[in-house]
């Protein structure tokens, strides 16, 4: 089996019209700035430096967080045509982006193809248009069924993340969104258990009250669920839960951004 290295690139909320309940972009990714080419080169060549050039070695540039394919068309172009460099050059070997749902068209994948991006991954988050209103999220599901037949059908591997622990959503909406998203055909998901986290709305709905988190067996017992249906299916889950970071970490530590949280773990 080939070895497989990420080399994450955040460029986080550059681009998103929205502001979803539970989202604070650049406390997740840690990234308090929007991403220039230098910097974006500065983090490859550091990646590269300490990859070993085994021949099963198989690199992919990720450009995460954010939504991509809403930024402004030169500003992708020019973090794009940067990762194609290293796919001319041999060093790399594809580049993956995660996106909103409705900022996915015919124009933005022929784009994407010239720059031989082979990973769309979507933040699906609910199937349910209620609790994706509830939380902001500013596209319906309509919009998560027409993105990913297209991503398919343009030859795209397509990705989903879901949520657990919206505000309002329970146990059955999440497994509906879980069945919802395999009838789609996603090669890979990822579940974010919701964390709350400083500075967002959700905050503000915590305090006050008006919103409460799962508890740690709540989140325990439906991710369990979860992956039981997508591996059913042999969709690959590729993470559940926020990677821990100085910012995404326990609430009682000084520097975390998170007031109170279920779980964040990866697998
Ligand atoms: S669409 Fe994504 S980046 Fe934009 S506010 Fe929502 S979670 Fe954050």
């Amino acid at each position: 089996m080939k070895k497989q290295y990420i080399i994450p690139i955040f460029v986080p909320h550059l681009g998103c019209p929205n502001d979803c309940v539970f989202c604070n972009q650049k406390s997740i990714s840690g990234q308090k700035k929007n991403m220039t080419k230098e910097e974006a080169k500065n983090i490859i060549e550091n990646y590269l430096k300490n990859i070993k050039k085994t021949e099963d070695a198989q690199v992919e540039i990720a450009f995460y967080g954010g939504s991509f394919t809403a930024i402004e068309q030169e500003k992708q172009e020019e973090l794009l045509s940067l990762a194609y460099e290293y796919i001319e050059k041999g060093q790399v070997e594809s580049i993956r982006i995660s996106t909103r749902p409705d900022a996915i068209n015919k124009e933005t994948l022929k784009r994407l193809k010239k720059y031989k991006v082979k990973t769309i991954e979507l933040g699906v988050q609910s199937a349910n248009n209620y609790i994706l209103n509830k939380s902001n999220r500013g596209h319906t599901f309509e919009d998560v069924k027409k993105s990913s037949k297209m991503i398919r059908w343009y030859g795209f591997k397509l990705g989903h993340q879901m949520m657990v622990g919206l505000p309002e959503s329970t146990r059955i909406d999440e497994i509906n969104t879980a069945k919802s998203l395999i009838k789609l055909k996603p090669k890979m998901v990822r579940i974010y258990p919701v964390l709350v986290v400083k500075g967002t709305k959700l905050e503000e709905d915590y305090k006050n009250g008006k919103y409460e988190p799962l508890t740690v067996v709540q989140a325990v017992e439906i991710c369990k669920d979860l992956v039981r249906m997508f591996a059913d299916k042999n969709i690959e889950i590729i993470r559940i839960g926020l990677q821990n970071t100085d910012e995404i970490s326990n609430p009682e530590n000084e520097e975390s951004e998170v007031v109170a949280r279920t779980i964040s773990s990866s697998i």
